[in-house]
């Protein structure tokens, strides 16, 4: 089966990647021409764990390939993915102007009957916005539209698409439901479970999945506030409750708070779309409210380990918002480093893979080669972001690098009792 997929991003590229691993033909399509010119020569724009490798297989295979000609990708295909961004307004509701501007298109070009699937995080009621514009501007072909939110998370998105807890499908049209399970036929095979429904239902499965995950995240924050204050220690106040079933342990790390291109914009999405239907979502805005209190709250966290920062030198380990990816959009390390500038430190940084995209927002940081080089005569060490790279750290290197022992650990690394048997002034989050 001929597949276009339109928006050749984190989504876009690892469906299209893994679609036409499944056995399908895949085409690629985005606007960004330098972004498919670097990809038809090679090269995979963004940093994530084996899709360098799953890209190169298939377009050998000739199953993938890239392009910008979007009207004969259209043309040629029967499913016609939308995997374009929907960045957060001011107000926090979607901006869904690359979905619109995509719908018009696959209207303007059908020639045939085409399923138009999103993939595309939207807000309940895009699908049917999605079928009056391809209405409104093709009258003359039969079209299916179907809501097929994605969950696979940046850092292990090969392994999630390939492995998912479910599938989704959205539609009311029967054919369509065929056509997506051709699609994930090889899912079907492995018995992943398929949830299927309508349109409204799949676009609402995927804000509330994310809602209930950031509502996880700012509860164990709010109680790793409350370990703070009263001398408790939050991993093992995690672990007691992760063990109930009911719970579960997952999403119960504390830390300085989540970010990414998800999780934030998806609770405003949430929020937005409940105020637009007469509705206060009491616990996503809450769950917001304290997110953005625990980001703010780590420039303190470091002020009260080390005193006032004018002056001083930080070393922060950890660009991106979560370990294995580039990705730095919305990312509590880059609040931190703009916090620590704002307060007249200077700041050293290394990060493994987000150095590059953080250039651009943190002109003002020194950027190291490695975790000893980004230590360097700095009076204080934060670790910002949990790479594996940073589990294992040398001390004993770090100790002859640094003007002093003291280490903030924003992503609770390391054990407290051992840091300061070291002899070293030991901050975490939630640790008594
Ligand atoms: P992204 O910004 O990495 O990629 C979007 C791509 O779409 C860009 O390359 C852009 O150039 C392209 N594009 C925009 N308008 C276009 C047009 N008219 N024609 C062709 N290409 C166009 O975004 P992303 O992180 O891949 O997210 C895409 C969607 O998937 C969003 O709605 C997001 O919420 C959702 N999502 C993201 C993740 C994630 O982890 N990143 C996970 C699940 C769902």
């Amino acid at each position: 089966m001929n597949i276009c997929m339109i928006g050749t991003g984190y989504v876009g590229l690892v469906t299209g990647a893994c679609l036409a691993d499944f056995g399908m033909d895949v085409v690629c399509v985005d606007k960004d021409e330098a972004k498919i010119a670097a990809l038809q020569r090679g090269h995979i724009p963004i940093y994530e764990p084996g899709l360098e490798e799953m890209v190169a297989k298939n377009e050998r295979a000739g199953r993938l390939r890239f392009t910008t000609d979007l009207k004969s990708a259209i043309e040629d295909s029967l499913a016609i993915f939308i995997a374009v961004g929907t960045p957060p307004r001011p107000d926090g509701s979607p901006d869904l102007t690359f979905v619109r501007q995509v719908a018009k298109t696959i209207a303007v070009h059908m020639n045939g009957y085409k399923v138009v699937v999103t993939k595309s995080t939207v807000p309940t009621g895009t699908g049917k916005m999605i079928e009056e514009i391809v209405r409104k501007n093709d009258q003359r072909h039969d079209f299916s539209i179907v809501s097929n939110p994605e969950f696979l998370r940046e850092g292990s998105a090969v392994s999630d698409f390939l492995r998912p807890d479910r599938i989704v499908i959205g539609a009311s049209d029967p054919r369509a439901v065929e056509v997506m399970q051709e699609i994930y036929s090889p899912l079907y095979l492995l018995e992943t479970p398929f949830v299927i429904t309508d349109v409204a239902s799949a676009e609402l499965i995927k804000y509330a999945s994310n809602g209930f995950l950031a509502v996880k995240i700012s509860f164990i924050n709010e109680i790793a506030r409350l370990c703070e204050l009263m001398g408790a220690d939050v991993h093992d106040v995690a672990k007691g409750m992760g063990l109930d079933k009911r719970i579960g342990g997952k999403f119960l790390h504390p830390g300085p708070g989540f970010g990414g291109s998800c999780f934030p914009k998806d609770t405003a999405a949430a929020a937005d779309l409940a105020r637009q239907n007469g509705y206060t979502f009491r616990i996503i805005e809450a769950t917001i409210e304290v997110n953005r209190e625990t980001k703010a709250r780590m420039i303190h966290k470091i002020e009260a380990a080390v005193g006032p920062l004018a002056g001083l030198t930080a070393a922060v380990l950890g660009l991106s918002f979560k370990p294995e990816t580039d990705d730095i959009r919305e990312s509590p390390a880059i609040a931190v480093v703009t916090d620590l500038s704002k307060a007249g430190a200077s700041v050293r940084a290394f990060d493994p893979a987000a150095m590059e995209n953080a250039r651009a927002v943190l002109p003002q940081v020194h950027y190291a080669t490695d975790a000893y080089d980004c230590a360097a005569g700095a009076d204080f060490l934060v670790i910002a972001t949990e790479w594996n790279q940073f589990r294992a750290l040398d001390f004993t290197r770090l100790t002859r690098a640094m003007k002093s022992r003291t280490l903030i650990d924003l992503r609770n690394v390391y054990e407290p009792d051992a840091m300061r048997d070291a002899g070293w002034t030991y901050t975490g989050v939630g640790r008594g």
